[in-house]
């Protein structure tokens, strides 16, 4: 194996990456200057450095030091959205229409499921919806803090795209959330049935996400 086989392997491994995409990429990179693949190889290295990750959302993010839209004063505590990726998050954040809590998911259910625990953040999502079910608990002779987030949950928005394997995901966590959502009186809507069939969440243009946003059933 030589050194354009050895990189192109790398680049294979991204996600929707055949093969000969990734030959093309080893042969763009070939054909840039040495500054340019500097800087590339630098942001790479650094990459893990500058970048952290919201322990409550589980998204990417560079600053401030809390992620600002699980910390924002303004969030919608009523509210948490859970999407498959962060580049789905990005899109419905530019959207601009959703001002609750989001959640990622980090992956999709495949359907002839086998290892899900491990390929997505389930039990990290269970544990989060039992915190946010459960009452902050108020001290005696202390006023209620309207900022506590804990026990304000009303509504589960699941935006997965209208795929197979979307809908299967969306099935999975209703399964698993309903002993907890169903006692508590929490409604779990899904974002998908507003998106036509096939319909990438990432790609999809304001328009299309106010529209499936509004029509959440
Ligand atoms: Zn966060």
């Amino acid at each position: 194996m030589d050194n354009i086989d050895k990189l192109a392997e790398y680049f294979r491994e991204f996600p929707g990456i055949g093969e000969r995409q990734a030959r093309r990429f080893v042969y763009f990179l070939l054909s840039k200057n040495p500054s340019y693949l500097e800087n590339l190889s630098s942001g790479i290295k650094n990459i893990k450095k500058e970048i952290r990750q919201c322990e409550k959302c589980f998204r990417f993010f560079t600053s401030p030091e809390k992620c600002n839209l699980c910390f924002s004063p303004n969030v919608e505590t009523d509210k948490i959205l859970i999407v498959e990726k962060d580049s789905d998050l990005e899109a419905l954040k530019r959207s601009g229409n959703y001002h609750g809590f989001y959640f990622v998911f980090g992956g999709l259910v495949p359907i002839v499921e086998k290892t899900t625990e491990s390929r997505v953040r389930i039990n990290e999502l269970v544990e989060r919806i039992k915190k946010d079910l459960t009452p902050a608990p108020t001290k005696v002779g202390s006023d209620p803090s309207p900022s506590k987030v804990e026990g304000q949950l009303k509504e589960i928005i699941l935006a997965f795209s209208a795929s197979p394997q979307g809908e299967h995901t969306d099935v999975y966590i209703r399964r698993t959330l309903s002993p907890l959502t169903d006692p508590a009186n929490i409604k779990i809507s899904s974002l998908g049935r507003g998106l036509s069939t096939g319909t990438e969440l990432e790609y999809s243009d304001k328009s299309t996400l106010d529209n499936a946003l509004k029509n959440r059933s």
